[in-house]
């Protein structure tokens, strides 16, 4: 499916407003960058609303003011709570949510001795903070006619691939912490995607595929790339799926791939 090819009109493009947590930076800002060129406009979620505002101010110098940078840390509930107010004031409503914020946590990540504060430190962010983003935010959805949720995963979260010897990550994807929190997440995406089934809301998971940002010491591939397999999710029309997980570097052929 090609974003080109959605049914969105012009118009309805222009409509459209979008939240992206963590888009200061790395997958969340270039994904930002590619929905504001659409004509979408576009909530630049940062927990620092400093590094949001020269987010906000770089895309701005390159002649796009349909953009705004706003407070939001994934785990505190009063920075989402003021954002979510904020955005039904000035426009009553969302219509995308690209859940992206995320960390890894301190590496190496052995089952056997990892301590458990580690994984306390990535579940805050990568699952509990999507959940809260999500509850937070579903009413000013529910007012959009066509609502569509993205959780930024990692095909590293398939239980599926990562037990299968066969599997390139086999040896290599050992990051429990992070893998089992965005696994986590993938569960919360379908246990989402089943409440939702009969609303207009369409939701998946999808992975970005291994990019160049801070989060792999700039290792991987174009984050343009990145950008464009979250966006081609955020805009998937009304015959699009829901409750399915993606990565297009795992799967080039349907991108579909296993829990
Ligand atoms: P990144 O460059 O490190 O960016 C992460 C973003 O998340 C930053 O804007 C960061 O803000 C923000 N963030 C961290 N904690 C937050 C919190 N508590 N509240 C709000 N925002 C917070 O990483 P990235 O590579 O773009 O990753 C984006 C997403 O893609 C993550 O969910 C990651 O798991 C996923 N992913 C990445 C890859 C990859 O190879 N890069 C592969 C698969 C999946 P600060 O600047 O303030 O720290």
């Amino acid at each position: 499916m090609d974003t080109q090819s959605t049914n969105f009109s012009k118009d309805k493009i222009e409509n459209r407003i979008v939240l992206i947590t963590g888009a200061n930076k790395g997958i969340g800002f270039e994904t930002a960058k590619q929905l504001v060129k659409k004509g979408l406009f576009v909530y630049l979620g940062c927990r620092d609303i400093e590094r949001g505002k020269a987010a906000e101010k770089l895309l701005n110098e390159n002649g796009y003011q349909n953009v705004k940078a706003i407070e939001l840390d994934v785990t505190k509930a009063d920075t989402i709570t003021a954002a979510k107010n904020t955005i039904c004031q000035e426009h009553g409503k969302l219509d995308i949510l690209i859940n992206n914020a995320g960390i890894s946590g301190i590496v190496p990540q052995k089952a056997l001795e990892t301590n458990i504060s580690n994984y306390q430190e990535v579940y805050e962010v990568n699952l509990h903070g999507v959940i809260r983003t999500t509850q937070t935010f579903i009413d000013l959805l529910q007012k959009s006619s066509e609502p569509r949720i993205v959780n930024v995963s990692t095909s590293l979260a398939s239980l599926t691939l990562q037990s299968n010897p066969k599997w390139p990550a086999y040896d290599y994807g050992k990051y429990v912490v992070y893998a089992s929190s965005k696994s986590a997440m993938n569960m919360y995406t379908v246990h989402l995607a089943y409440e939702l089934r009969n609303t207009a809301i369409k939701i998946n998971a999808v992975c970005p595929g291994y990019t160049k940002t801070d989060f792999t010491n700039y290792i991987g591939g174009e984050v343009e790339d990145a950008g464009k397999r979250i966006v081609k999710y955020a805009l998937i029309d009304n015959d699009g799926p829901t409750g399915k997980f993606f990565s297009e570097e795992s799967n080039p052929e349907t991108e579909e791939i296993p829990w």
